[in-house]
């Protein structure tokens, strides 16, 4: 590629840059001329984590490409390898991976299901039955995830049960499990929480294995249980389904190894398979502070194999992987794909969910750690509201409108979900990922933000929990008390009606300390005293704190050379289109807007 477009000249020629359908990070930071931190940073800003290795969609990479001042073209891909990637989800990061390298893994499993109908007995029996004899004595530990041999097979248990925590850890970017086990208690029955477990599997695409616990109990009673199963859209085998359901018993552990074996199953179709020979990533599912070891987080490795000595990243910590143990406390070297580890030697402590990669280089995982850190603060979200989906099927972005139904009574939940499907049109399809009596909880709230759905209640209110969740999270929660006014609203979103709100987002400040005469006028000699000030910025002039002037920067210079962007604390030159009426110490407000949501 010719467009050298180093960090600082101009832009201003609009050179056309094609780019594929997905292409590597690396790649695009060679044809935009920038280091691949700076791309990273670039789509940080745009919700996408990636490393130098991994490929972006087109939508992400012109983003990107179009704020450097390109024209952006969709081409061919560069390079064969890139031709053949699968075709990405926006903004989401897809791996080129050479089907030769895949070797089978072992299936993760997450267990999930109503309060007190046994998951977490049945994760205890299941790992005190499967223990390899020279461990029997050894002293486990829960470090949030454990593996057991079944019949020469291994599986990886996360040992943090439960759809909350499962939803949360998609929430935060990271899809680990391969498949839910989901537990009803045969003497209780399909309760609330076994219905918002269904719901968040079948969000996640996750397959479903069903437990029917405590067939102990002389109120047992599974075809009760088969039957409410079907109600909720669950299809056993028996009644000509697909879904596995097994009696057993946490307590008298009857029908435990049938469980395991009917997850082998489930995972030897599903055809799991990793790269093992390749840097690790994958993500966190539990981390503490050690008194004397300091941060530890629990990993799943999902590609490649971790080591001690790697460089790691994840979510805004990093470090050098200085141990790692098993789930029985024993150091480990390597862990491969599936295997989960505690890992020690990060900075600080990560969150559940943040996804991990190995980078080549130390000072880059701290740079990257931080800027992380900042986006953090900053409480940088992606927010999902209804007008930026609607702007977003207008731009042909988006072929989903996922919606979670909150209502007062069943009725009501279906003469809605019937009335907003019915709206589907060939461009977008509405589609009701969740639904329930009551309130807007906190569970809704973070099933919305893993599946970047809406949340509409029709005569219910918000949770206190929920309504704060939902502000950080930028979930977009729309009460209404009239029927058609709610479908009025999805009817004009679905046809990409609905007008787009923007906010502004301040770049940062800069103070007037002299003004220059310039061809056509004058410029201001300025001070950049927090943020930055960009080639491209919109600006408002201050004076005495009052705005007497809003349009754009009309040139940005450092000493003689125009430059893309001046950072706090350095000097530069701005002109402001359609104002030179400068005065010392009028402040330049540089900022820019973006679509909320
Ligand atoms: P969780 O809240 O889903 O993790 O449920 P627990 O595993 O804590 O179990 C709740 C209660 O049910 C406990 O008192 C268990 O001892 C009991 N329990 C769990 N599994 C069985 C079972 O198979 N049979 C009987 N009789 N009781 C069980």
């Amino acid at each position: 590629m010719t467009q050298k477009d180093k960090k600082g000249t101009p832009v201003a020629e609009k050179p056309t840059l094609m780019l594929p359908t997905t292409i590597m990070v690396r790649d695009l930071g060679e044809m935009l001329g920038l280091s691949h931190i700076d791309i990273i940073k670039e789509l940080m800003k745009r919700g996408v984590m990636a490393s130098v290795n991994q490929s972006v969609h087109f939508e992400v990479a012109s983003s990107v490409a179009t704020d450097l001042g390109y024209n952006v073209e969709q081409g061919e891909a560069p390079t064969a390898t890139e031709e053949e990637a699968p075709a990405a989800v926006e903004g989401e990061v897809v791996e080129p991976e050479d089907e030769k390298s895949l070797q089978p893994r072992p299936p993760i499993v997450t267990v999930m299901g109503h309060v007190d109908h046994g998951k977490t007995s049945i994760l205890d029996a299941i790992r005190e039955t499967n223990v390899t004899a020279q461990e029997v004595g050894a002293i486990t530990q829960h470090i949030g995830a454990y593996q057991v041999t079944v019949n020469d097979h291994v599986i990886t248990l996360i040992d943090t049960p439960g759809h909350e925590a499962f939803t949360a850890m998609r929430a935060r970017g990271a899809s680990i499990t391969d498949i839910a086990v989901l537990v009803v208690a045969a003497d209780d029955g399909i309760m609330p929480q076994t219905k918002e477990a269904i719901s968040h599997a079948t969000a996640a695409n996750v397959p479903i294995i069903v437990a029917i616990n405590k067939i102990d109990l002389p109120a047992a009673n599974a075809d009760n249980v088969k039957q409410q199963l079907t109600q909720n859209n669950i299809i056993i085998e028996e009644f000509g389904g697909d879904v596995i359901a097994v009696p057993l018993s946490a307590k008298t552990r009857e029908g435990l190894d049938d469980l395991l074996e009917h997850i082998l199953l489930v995972a030897e179709v599903a055809e799991l398979k990793a790269n093992p020979d390749r840097p690790a990533e994958g993500a966190i599912v539990e981390s503490r502070k050690h008194q004397s070891r300091g941060p530890l987080a629990t990993v799943i490795v999902q590609k490649g194999t971790l080591r001690t000595g790697d460089i790691v990243i994840a979510g805004s910590s990093y470090g050098k992987v200085k141990a790692m143990f098993d789930e029985n406390g024993q150091r480990v070297k390597e862990a491969g794909p599936s295997t989960p580890v505690e890992v020690m030697g990060l900075n600080k402590v990560p969150r559940a969910g943040d996804t991990f990669v190995v980078m080549d280089n130390e000072r880059e995982a701290r740079d990257l750690a931080e800027s992380r850190g900042r986006a953090e603060t900053e409480g940088t979200t992606h927010a999902v509201t209804l007008e930026a989906v609607s702007g977003d099927i207008a731009a042909g972005r988006v072929k989903d409108l996922n919606i979670v139904i909150k209502a007062d009574t069943v009725g009501s939940i279906e003469a809605i979900r019937s009335s907003i499907e019915r709206l589907s049109i060939d461009e977008v399809r509405v589609h009701v990922i969740s639904t329930g009596t009551g309130n807007v909880s906190e569970s809704d709230v973070m099933l919305a933000t893993a599946s970047r759905a809406i949340i509409l209640g029709f005569t219910v209110k918000t949770d206190l929990g929920a309504k704060k969740k939902a502000e950080i999270e930028g979930v977009d929660i729309r009460l209404y008390d009239i029927i058609y006014v709610l479908i009025e609203d999805i009817d004009v979103a679905v046809k990409g009606l609905m007008e787009p709100v923007f906010q502004d987002v301040i770049d940062g400040h800069a103070e007037v300390r002299a003004m220059f005469k310039v061809r056509g006028g004058k410029i201001s000699g300025c001070m950049v005293t927090d943020g930055l000030v960009r080639r491209n910025s919109l600006v408002r002039v201050l004076r005495d704190g009052v705005m007497i002037h809003e349009s754009k920067v009309s040139s940005l210079r450092r000493f003689k050379d125009d430059v893309r962007e001046v950072a706090n604390g350095l000097e530069c030159g701005i002109g402001v289109e359609g104002f030179d009426t400068f005065e010392e110490g009028d402040v330049i407000e540089a900022f820019h807007t973006e679509q909320k949501g």
